[in-house]
């Protein structure tokens, strides 16, 4: 008998229940990764997270192939490739881990309708993209949780499964054919700075930093100089590590540590659950809040200066550059910059959301737009009206403005008093400085955002 896997944000073995799954129900497995047009159509593939996933696949292909299997790359709409694979190979069986977005949830509809009419299971398996499936915890009133602390305090009560070794030997038939596996050779416009994807990488990487960087995560994660978080995100995002298997790691570890590292994955967590239950959230607001933005008509220069990290403040600057340089940034940088769009300049989160979804190795419809949506007092934050003073968060965060230099070295020689405000500085030697004035005054911003949101 052979089974289908369908990969999708799960490019690992270890810890992967539709793969064990398979392997026990079927005597031979095709694992498959189907590279869907579609993505390309909605503008969703990005040169940065092209080059990860392509590191991704490499990745698992050859631990497939050290245990006597391969990955099978194909392209062309989901459903019709996996049904044409399943002819092919006479499966009975596909396996696949469950969605969250509207377009996961519409791929899974289209495979039970085109495996169904042929006979063909289509099996789901819950608790691989996550720690915790979206609708496992549920409030009395709602398909979903609302608000980040009581579904924090349900999630934390939930008894994760159990996590599945790698398997030893994968048997592929041969008859399945494929294409050849995308290279990041051959791609374009990637970030320089860009980090290495794929399972071994990751779990090196998230072994290394559990020993080095777990035990003083509380204290640093804020700390934008220290660039202390773990950098795990875009293996999150492919699947590349397991969330249940980093959850419990960082419970077996212990410490406050790892208790505000778990707290940071069940946002992850959290943020699934309402995308699941609302996928129109990645575009729509999650809140009415009667907003009237400033459109990309309205407030194109502000916009390109914002893009271009040239807004005169300088941690905001300093966020784009490292967004541009590196595929990622620093959350703290994230939610100052989107605050600084949204609120100060009042633009619409949508445009910011595109702008870091063109860049982010980690961008994620659902992480991305939600937080966006957070921080534009769309979304889900209970403080929906707080705006963040870009000068106090720099002095807060970066207070030697080492942050700063990193990323404008314009203001590599400026003193720590004035690294955060360099329009205060004596007039001479304000006029020798290649860094622009502020767009605009903070007091102005906030006086508009006021303004507007005083309407709700
Ligand atoms: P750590 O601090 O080490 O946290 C560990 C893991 O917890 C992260 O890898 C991530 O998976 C998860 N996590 C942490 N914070 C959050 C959060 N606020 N929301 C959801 N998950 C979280 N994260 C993405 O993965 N993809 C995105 O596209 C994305 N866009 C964002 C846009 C904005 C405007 C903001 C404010 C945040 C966004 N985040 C996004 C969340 C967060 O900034 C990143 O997950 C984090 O910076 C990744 O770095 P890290 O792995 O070192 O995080």
């Amino acid at each position: 008998t052979v089974a289908v896997v369908l990969f999708t944000s799960d490019l690992r073995l270890h810890d992967h229940p539709p793969l064990r799954a398979a392997l026990a129900a079927a005597d031979e497995v095709v694992p498959l990764f189907v590279r869907d047009p579609g993505v390309h159509e909605a503008g969703f593939d990005a040169p940065n997270r092209n080059a990860f996933l392509a590191d991704c696949l490499a990745d698992l292909d050859a631990s497939l192939r050290r245990r006597g299997g391969r990955l099978v790359v194909r392209s062309g709409p989901v459903a019709q490739e996996v049904d044409a694979v399943a002819a092919e190979c006479g499966a009975a069986e596909v396996h696949m881990a469950a969605g969250v977005t509207g377009y996961a949830q519409r791929r899974e509809e289209q495979l039970r309708d085109h495996l169904g009419e042929r006979g063909v299971a289509l099996r789901v398996h819950d608790a691989v993209i996550t720690a915790v499936a979206p609708a496992r915890v549920t409030p009395a009133d709602s398909d979903h949780y609302a608000v980040f602390s009581p579904y924090f305090r349900r999630w934390s009560g939930e008894r994760l499964r159990d996590t599945r070794p790698a398997p030893r030997t994968v048997r592929v038939p041969d008859t399945v054919t494929g294409e050849p596996l995308p290279s990041r050779d051959t791609l374009s416009g990637i970030s320089p700075c860009l980090p290495a994807g794929g399972e071994k990488t990751g779990r090196e990487w998230f072994s290394r930093w559990t020993r080095t960087g777990l035990s003083t995560y509380e204290e640093r994660h804020d700390d934008l100089a220290g660039d202390a978080t773990s950098r795990l995100s875009p293996y999150l995002h492919f699947g590349a590590l397991s969330p249940v298997e980093l959850v419990q790691r960082a419970r077996a570890h212990g410490g406050p540590g790892a208790e505000a590292f778990v707290r940071q994955l069940c946002w992850r967590d959290f943020h699934h659950q309402v995308l699941s239950a609302r996928p129109e959230a990645s575009v729509r607001d999650y809140r009415t809040r009667h907003d009237r933005w400033r459109s990309e008509n309205e407030a194109s220069e502000d916009i390109a200066a914002w893009r271009e990290g040239r807004t005169g403040y300088p941690v905001v600057d300093a966020g784009m550059r490292q967004l541009r340089h590196e595929g990622w940034m620093h959350n703290r940088a994230r939610l100052l910059v989107a605050s600084f769009l949204t609120k100060t300049l009042y633009v619409d989160w949508r445009i910011g959301a595109r702008y870091f979804l063109d860049l982010l190795v980690d961008g994620d419809i659902v992480n991305n737009q939600l937080n966006w949506q957070w921080v534009a007092g769309t979304g889900t934050d209970t403080r929906p009206h707080r705006v963040l003073n870009p000068v106090l968060q720099g002095k807060r965060y970066d207070p030697n403005g080492t942050y700063v230099r990193r990323w404008v070295p314009e203001l590599h020689d400026v003193d720590d008093r004035y690294v955060h405000e360099p329009w205060r500085l004596p007039e001479d030697r304000r006029a020798r400085l290649d860094y622009p004035e502020p767009l605009i005054d903070l007091a102005d911003g906030l006086a508009r955002f006021k303004h507007a949101r005083g309407r709700d």
